[in-house]
């Protein structure tokens, strides 16, 4: 369902767009004088350029900039792109000269920037798009990330490009693999995978065990993604690896039945501060969520934070503070999935 929402709406903007686009091409090739403009001109000039855009666009996505100064850099180049090139299109299929083409092309160059208020419009009111930072919620979720092989079933595992990046080698490693099994892997080969990419619907209400964009209190600014454990109301404790909702032990859904959640019981540092457990239970107030990450013993969640939102609980994700429900991963192609 959130399938035929989503693209559905991005499919009749395709179409609106298409048609005002070949409506002001017809404009500004009348305007430029051009002559013998045939409908079936027309639509090739706007696949031509349609294809080029989307093989640009393609082509930034594989860049992968990975902060806003290298994307920014590349303005200049796109922004050039996007006026030389249909040009040289158009000049070429209606055989006019260079200087007629940017002519004819000028209305619909205008008329981009309401596409682009289309997209605005979307990405305001049903989905956002969001680039995973960490590795909190792998497998399921993947920040830019090295990987390996489980020991125990040989399955892809996965672990925190940050384990590995900040202060060097952190070894043993914390990995998790596809089935959800955590080891500890003294070496992790050389190889290194994309952040996903997401789509998360704002007009879906979390449900539990949804994956939810939001933001975290004490950073708000960063988008953060985590499951959703605890609805507001329930009183959360978790033991033995299971989440347990007012006394009741939570069944995990069949995608990630062996996930072990941990309480960091071992560790003297962190275990008398962790949220969740018999000694300190999250209570949610009637606005507030509790979010855990899938890879447990990486992820900094609802059990270990400090300082919650003004008039909530340290381990509560206000409703106000959700951004959307997560319903696709459209990038890398290989990853995608429909999550709700
Ligand atoms: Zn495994």
């Amino acid at each position: 369902m959130t399938s035929v929402i989503t693209f559905g709406a991005y499919l009749a903007l395709l179409v609106v767009a298409a048609v005002v686009w070949i409506l002001f091409l017809r404009i500004g090739l009348r305007w430029a004088k051009v002559a013998d403009v045939t409908l079936r001109k027309l639509v090739l000039a706007f696949f031509l350029v349609t294809l080029f855009e989307i093989a640009l666009r393609v082509g930034v996505l594989l860049a992968v900039p990975r902060d806003r100064v290298q994307s920014w850099i590349l303005v200049a180049p796109l922004l050039g792109a996007t006026i030389v090139v249909p040009c040289v299109i158009i000049s070429w299929v209606f055989k006019a000269r260079l200087v007629r083409s940017l002519q004819a092309w000028l209305p619909t160059l205008m008329t981009s920037a309401v596409s682009w208020i289309g997209v605005w419009a979307i990405t305001g009111v049903l989905a956002k798009a969001f680039v995973i930072s960490s590795a909190s919620m792998a497998p399921t979720l993947l920040g830019r990330h090295p990987r390996g092989i489980c020991p125990e079933c040989g399955a892809t595992c996965y672990s925190s490009a940050s384990a590995l990046e900040s202060g060097g080698d952190e070894t043993p490693v914390d990995t998790i693999c596809e089935a959800f099994h955590l080891h500890k892997l003294d070496e992790m080969p050389d190889a290194w995978g994309a952040a996903d990419r997401l789509l998360a619907a704002k007009y879906l209400k979390p449900r539990r065990w949804d994956l939810i964009v939001f933001r975290f209190p004490e950073d708000p600014d960063t988008p953060y993604v985590m499951r959703v454990i605890g609805l507001p109301g329930d009183e959360i404790v978790i033991e033995n690896g299971a989440a347990y909702a007012n006394g009741e032990r939570l069944p995990l859904p069949a995608e990630i039945g062996n996930i072990k959640y941990v309480t960091f019981a071992d560790d003297p540092w962190v275990r008398d501060r962790v949220w969740g457990t018999r000694a300190r239970p999250a209570r949610l107030g009637p606005q507030d969520y509790f979010v855990l990450g899938d890879f447990s013993p990486r992820s900094r969640d609802s059990r270990l934070w400090e300082t919650g939102a003004p008039g909530h609980p340290p381990y509560a994700v206000p409703a106000e503070n959700i951004v959307g429900v997560v319903t696709h991963i459209y990038w890398p192609p290989n990853r995608w999935r429909v999550l709700r």
